[in-house]
């Protein structure tokens, strides 16, 4: 059992290992180095970019942070502008000029104002300002401490409750006997609208905070988080910590978040505030084109590689498994002895030609030599069924032809008669002129037997010692006794000298036997039939022909004794 398992497993091994599977071996090791260098490009290309997009938005986040700081100053300048001119007049004549002078081509400010010592707006660019009091403001107090340039952090507006910033610079710092300060809204739609910029690229979010972590200014698609704190927002809270946590004015740190994402966050000090500007980056998303692009360029990779694959197999296949089958049916051709099956050249690749070549010329020469073969063995077949001695048939050669008039004669229902002939005391003959005469003796029987034969359509053969037979077919049993007398006859007439026999000369004994062979009928019954007669006519005292009537067919008479 196990021997046969074996033996299962290594035709399964042969197989595998033939010559398909080795070609496809041969065109994946040749495309091999080609993929592993395909696909360390796409994962040197996949870090690159990462790199890239990273490095990008750094730069971008100190863009914008330059952005929001070209803001600023263009506010500090607007106010020290301002400052000025309070300085240079009074309250009544500086505000004229304020309100003639502010520009409208600036759209992230809201209004400037004039606010005297103790907090209260005694002239502003917006009517509905003037008579306020801001003197509780922190940056209203910071900016009188300090004598400079204070921007707020994130509050309210006091008159429209809308999310704003201010900013404040005393005019003292022009002329240190005035004690008013000039007060800025800045309009934080405006700042957003910036951000908006950085915004727009799947998976960056861009805010701006202050101080206190307060989001001051967001893109459209995160406006709900302005006014909140960064930390009450999920996920921000990380960010919030990291970003606020550094004291560098710019900076970039890489942390995986609360929800498993990868995240990158740039930072910049805005110069002269405490807010910042924070771009976050999530890595999934941003190289999720880079991903799409390396899956899809994979994609093309299996699809070269099972190309090149199936090309290597139907190349295989039509360039040397089908030659090679072809040259395997002819050598099977020539196995079951078709020597008339060649190659056929044409339709095979050059380098299989000379082995075209020799296959064909192979079963050229073995067909030459079958042919000899053949005609050798045709010879000795002929040798093989003739006797040396009388020049006739043998008994194999008898046989084979009885067996073939039989069939004739049963196919065409004609009469098959057999004569039986055996020469009378020949024992004597020997004993009286010696072997070797008995010898030339039978000889000249069969000279004289196949003469007979020739005449009569009959075929002459030497059954055995010195007995012959004398098959004649279409003969019916009245003719086949007159032949049998005929032979008889001219065997007495030769007058070879018999000093022992009753007959001085050589004589036979023939029985005659005829039938219409049939079914019921085989040769054997003949022939039997054909001895019985000779039997009785040696019985009755030999030189003689009897006729055997059981197989006798057209006369009942039996036994008939010719003279
Ligand atoms: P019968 O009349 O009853 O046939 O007597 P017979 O002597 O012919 O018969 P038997 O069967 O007793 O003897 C046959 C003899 O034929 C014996 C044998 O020596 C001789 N004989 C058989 N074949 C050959 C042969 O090839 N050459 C010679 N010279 N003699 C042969
Ligand atoms: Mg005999
Ligand atoms: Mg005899």
């Amino acid at each position: 059992m196990s021997g046969v398992t074996f033996n299962r497993n290594r035709v399964k091994l042969k197989k595998l290992l033939g010559i398909r599977s080795r070609l496809a071996l041969l065109a994946v090791l040749l495309v091999a180095p080609l993929m592993f260098e395909r696909v360390r490009t796409l994962e040197e290309s996949r870090a690159k970019q990462v790199a890239q997009a990273s490095e990008e938005y750094a730069a971008l986040t100190r863009h914008a942070a330059e952005t929001q700081r070209e803001v600023v100053s263009s506010v500090e300048t607007m106010l020290k502008s301002a400052a000025y001119i309070r300085a240079s007049g009074g309250i009544a004549r500086s505000c004229e000029i304020l309100r003639a002078s502010v520009p409208t081509n600036l759209p992230w400010i809201r209004s400037i104002m004039f606010v005297s010592k103790d907090g209260l707006v005694q002239c502003s660019t917006l009517n509905i300002q003037v008579g306020m009091k801001i003197g509780d403001r922190e940056y209203f107090r910071k900016a009188q401490e300090t004598g400079g340039f204070v921007f707020s952090d994130y509050l309210f507006g006091r008159t429209n409750g809308r999310p704003m910033m201010m900013a404040a610079y005393p005019v003292a710092a022009i002329n240190p006997e005035q004690d008013a300060v000039v007060v800025s809204g800045i309009n934080i739609d405006w700042l957003s609208q910036i951000m908006a910029n950085l915004g727009g690229r799947p998976g960056m979010s861009a805010l701006l905070v202050d101080s206190t972590g307060t989001v001051i200014a967001a893109p459209a698609d995160h406006a709900s988080m302005i006014g909140r704190p960064l930390d009450a927002v999920p996920l921000m809270a990380a960010i919030a910590e990291k970003a606020l946590s550094f004291d560098e004015p710019s900076g970039s740190v890489s942390f995986t978040a609360t929800d498993g994402a990868r995240r990158v966050l740039s930072f910049a000090r805005i110069s002269g505030t405490q807010s910042r500007l924070i771009v976050s980056m999530d890595e999934a998303k941003v190289t999720a084109a880079i991903n799409r692009d390396i899956r899809t360029a994979y994609l093309q990779l299996g699809f070269v590689c099972l190309f090149v694959l199936l090309g290597a197999l139907i190349g295989a296949e039509k360039l040397i498994i089908g030659p090679i089958e072809m040259m395997t049916g002819m050598a099977r051709r020539f196995g079951e002895g078709d020597w008339s099956a060649r190659v056929a050249k044409n339709k095979l690749p050059a380098e299989f030609l000379p082995l075209a070549r020799a296959f064909n010329a192979m079963a050229a020469q073995l067909s030459q030599r079958e042919r000899e073969l053949v005609a050798t063995n045709d010879r000795l077949t002929v040798m093989a069924s003739i006797d040396m001695l009388s020049g006739l048939a043998n008994r194999r050669g008898f046989q084979s032809r009885l067996d073939f008039e039989w069939m004739k004669a049963q196919q065409y229902n004609s009469e098959l008669s057999l004569l039986m002939i055996d020469v009378d005391h020949f024992k004597l003959y020997n004993d009286t002129y010696g072997h070797p005469e008995g010898d030339a003796c039978l000889t000249r029987l069969g000279e004289v037997l196949a003469g007979i034969a020739a005449d009569t359509m009959g075929f002459a053969g030497r059954y055995g010692g010195e007995e012959f037979c004398l098959l004649l077919p279409n003969t019916e049993a009245p003719h086949a006794l007159a032949i049998g007398e005929t032979v008889r006859a001219a065997i007495q007439n030769l007058g070879l000298p018999h000093a022992t026999s009753s007959f001085q000369t050589v004589t036979v004994s023939i029985g005659v036997a005829t039938t219409r062979p049939n079914d019921t009928q085989r040769p054997g019954d003949l022939i039997e039939a054909a001895d019985a007669a000779l039997y009785a006519a040696k019985h009755g005292g030999r030189n003689a022909v009897v006729e055997h009537g059981f197989v006798r067919i057209v006369d009942e008479a039996g036994m008939a004794l010719a003279s």
